[in-house]
C-alpha cells in the first residue's frame, strides 16, 4: 500500500492548491474528497438537460497571483486578457444602466461628468487603501506573542507603506477603515445606482448591511483581489468555475498528487495530542505525518477531532465562529436571452447588479436579522451562455444569480419559504427584465441550507465563517490560532475559514502549504 507524507481533507480549490504546493515541494500527498467531483463550491454542473452553470461561485475576481505563479496555472490552461474583464452594470427599472468598465470601473459611463470625476477620485483612494491589505493576503497573520524576524519585517513593510501614503491619506485611511460603506459613499458620490452597486459589493457574502459598522472593509477586501494582474478585475471563465478547478487539479496531478473522490473523512485520528491519520466513513484508516484540513475549521474540530481531544477554551472559540450564510444561488434555464431595461449588448455580457441604492441594500438586509427574507432582494446576475455556448443549447440562455439576503435559519423553514422566496426573486427580475418569467424552462434555487447539504459548506457560508473585523486576520479562524497550525501537532487548516478568507483565491491553501513546508511538516 502507498504511504503518504500528507493527507488533505477536502478537494475544494483550496485543498487542491495546498496539495499541489506541498507536492511541488517534494511531499507525497493524498487528497480525500467526499463529493463525486473535486472543486467544492467552485464547479460547473448541469442543472437542467443541456444547461450547465457554475453551481455556487460564478465569477473569478481574486485568484491570487502567487497561486497562478506557484502552480504555473497559465500552462494548465488558465489565462486571462484585458478583453476578458467584465463590466459591472448597475441596473435601473426605468432608465439607462450605469456601467463600470475595465478593472472595477477604470471608465464609468451612464452618469454625469461630475459623478465620473468623483468616482475617479474615490476609485483611486479605494485602490490605494485596499493596496495596504494586499501584502497580508499572501502571508500568515503575524503571531503577536512570538513574532519571527520575517513577520516583524513584514509588519515593518506595512508600517512603511502606511507612512508612504502621506500624512493626509494616512489620517484618512485610519478614519475610514472601520466606517460603514453607506456613509463613505454618501460623503463622496451622488448617483444612487453607483452607490447601490458599491454597497452591494461591500456586503456580498456576509451578514452585513450597507449601514452595518465596518461594512466598508468588504469593499477593500474585494479590491485587494486581482485578476490578470489588475486589481478589482473580474472574469467569467470559459467553461465556468469548473475550468478553473480543472487547471488547479491538472497542476496537482502533474506534481504527483493522488486524488480520491467519493470518500468522506469521518474522523481525524489523534494519538498523544498529535494528529496521525484519518478514518473514512467506510471505516478505512489512513496515516500520514501531516494532516491538512481544507474544510471548515468548526467541522474539523467539533466533528472530526471531537471536543475531548482539545481544551475547552478552544472548543468554545470554535463553537462561537459565526457562519450562517446569507447568499442564495439561482439558476434559470431560459428558452431565449432576457432583455434587461436600459442595458445594451455589452451590459448583458457583464455582471448585472440589482441594488438600486445603499438604502435599498440596507432594507433588504434588515429582515435577515430576524430570520426573514426581503420581498425585494438584491442580486448579482450573469448570463454565461452569451459568451460561452457550452452552457446552453442553441438559442437558449443560462442565468446565474447570487441573491442576498437569504438567511440560513429562515424562521418559517426553507421547505415553506423557498417557493415564496423564488416568487419574490422572479418578481424582482420581472421588474428589471420584463417578460423573463415566460422564458423560464427550469429554475433551481439553492438556499444556504441547500448549499450546506449539497456542498458540505457549514451554514452555506461564503467564507466558511463570517469575514468581519472580529473574525479577520489574527482572529481568523479564532484568536490565538490564525497561522494555519492548530493545538494538535501535525494538523493544519487550509480552507476559506482560515486567513485571508473565502472567494476563489487559493490563498489559504497556498499560505497553509508554505507554513507546513517552513515547519518541515
Ligand atoms: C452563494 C455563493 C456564491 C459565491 N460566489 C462566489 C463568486 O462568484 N466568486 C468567488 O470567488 N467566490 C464565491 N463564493 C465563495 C466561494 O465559493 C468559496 O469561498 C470557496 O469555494 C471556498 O473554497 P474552499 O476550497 O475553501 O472550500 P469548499 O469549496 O467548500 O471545498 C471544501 C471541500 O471539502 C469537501 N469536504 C467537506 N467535508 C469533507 C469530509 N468530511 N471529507 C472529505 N471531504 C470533505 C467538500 O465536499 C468540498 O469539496 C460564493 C459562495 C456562495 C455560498
Amino acid at each position: 500500500m502507498t504511504s503518504f507524507d500528507a493527507i488533505v481533507i477536502g478537494g475544494g480549490h483550496n485543498g487542491l492548491v495546498a496539495a499541489a504546493t506541498l507536492a511541488k515541494a517534494g511531499r507525497k500527498v493524498l487528497v480525500l474528497e467526499a463529493g463525486s467531483e473535486v472543486g467544492g463550491a467552485a464547479r460547473t454542473e448541469e442543472f437542467a438537460p443541456g444547461f450547465r452553470v457554475s453551481s455556487v461561485a460564478h465569477l473569478l475576481n481574486r485568484l491570487h497571483p502567487d497561486v497562478v505563479k506557484t502552480l504555473d496555472l497559465e500552462r494548465h490552461g488558465l489565462q486571462f486578457a484585458r478583453a476578458d474583464f467584465l463590466p459591472s452594470v448597475a441596473l435601473s427599472k426605468d432608465g439607462p444602466a450605469l456601467m463600470l468598465h475595465g478593472a472595477y470601473g477604470e471608465v464609468l459611463t451612464g452618469t454625469s461628468s461630475s459623478e465620473q470625476s468623483a468616482w475617479k477620485d474615490l476609485r483611486a483612494q479605494l485602490l490605494r487603501y485596499a493596496g495596504m491589505l494586499k501584502p497580508f493576503l499572501s502571508r500568515r497573520p503575524p503571531d503577536l506573542a512570538a513574532m519571527s524576524l520575517l513577520e516583524t519585517a513584514g509588519l515593518g513593510q506595512t508600517a512603511l507603506a502606511l507612512k508612504k501614503l502621506g500624512k493626509e491619506d494616512m489620517r484618512d485611511f485610519l478614519r475610514v477603515l472601520l466606517m460603514n460603506v453607506a456613509d463613505l459613499l454618501d460623503e463622496q458620490l451622488e448617483d444612487d445606482r453607483l452607490k447601490g452597486l458599491l454597497a452591494f459589493d461591500a456586503t456580498l457574502g456576509s451578514h452585513l448591511g450597507s449601514r452595518s459598522p465596518a461594512s466598508l472593509l468588504g469593499l477593500y477586501y474585494r479590491l485587494a483581489g486581482e485578476t490578470g494582474g489588475a486589481a478589482g478585475a473580474q472574469v467569467l471563465p470559459q467553461g465556468g468555475m469548473g475550468a478553473v478547478v480543472a487547471a488547479i487539479r491538472s497542476a496537482a496531478e502533474k506534481a504527483g498528487v493522488t486524488i480520491r473522490t467519493s470518500v468522506a473523512v469521518a474522523r481525524i485520528i489523534v494519538e498523544k495530542g498529535r494528529a496521525v491519520g484519518v478514518a473514512l466513513e467506510t471505516g478505512e484508516e489512513l496515516r500520514a505525518r501531516t494532516i491538512v484540513s481544507a474544510i471548515s475549521p468548526a467541522t474539523t474540530f467539533l466533528d472530526l477531532v471531537g471536543p475531548r481531544e482539545i481544551d475547552t477554551g478552544f472548543v468554545r472559540k470554535m463553537k462561537n465562529i459565526r457562519m450562517k450564510g446569507d447568499a442564495a444561488k439561482l439558476h434559470l434555464a431560459l428558452d431565449r436571452p432576457p432583455q434587461f431595461t436600459g442595458a445594451d449588448a455589452a451590459a448583458h455580457n457583464g455582471r448585472l447588479v440589482i441594488a438600486p441604492s445603499p438604502d435599498h441594500v440596507e432594507r433588504a438586509f434588515n429582515p435577515s436579522k430576524y430570520g426573514e427574507f426581503s420581498p425585494e432582494p438584491v442580486m448579482e446576475i450573469t448570463l454565461p451562455s452569451l459568451a460561452d455556448p457550452s452552457h446552453a443549447p442553441d438559442g437558449a440562455c443560462v442565468l446565474s444569480a447570487v441573491v442576498q439576503y437569504a438567511p440560513y435559519a429562515l424562521k418559517e423553514g426553507w421547505a415553506a419559504g423557498k417557493p415564496k422566496f423564488l416568487e419574490a426573486i422572479m418578481a424582482q427580475l420581472e421588474a428589471y427584465a420584463p417578460g423573463i418569467g415566460e422564458s423560464v424552462v427550469h429554475a433551481e434555487l439553492l438556499t444556504p441550507a441547500d448549499i450546506e447539504a449539497r456542498y458540505r459548506m457549514p451554514g452555506g457560508h461564503w467564507h466558511h465563517g463570517e469575514l468581519q473585523a472580529d473574525q479577520m486576520l489574527i482572529s481568523r479562524p479564532v484568536s490565538g490560532w490564525s497561522g494555519y497550525d492548530t493545538p494538535l501537532e501535525g494538523l493544519f487548516l487550509a480552507g476559506a475559514g482560515s486567513h485571508p478568507g473565502g472567494g476563489v483565491s487559493g490563498a489559504p491553501g497556498l499560505n497553509a502549504a508554505r507554513r507546513i513546508i517552513a515547519m518541515k511538516g
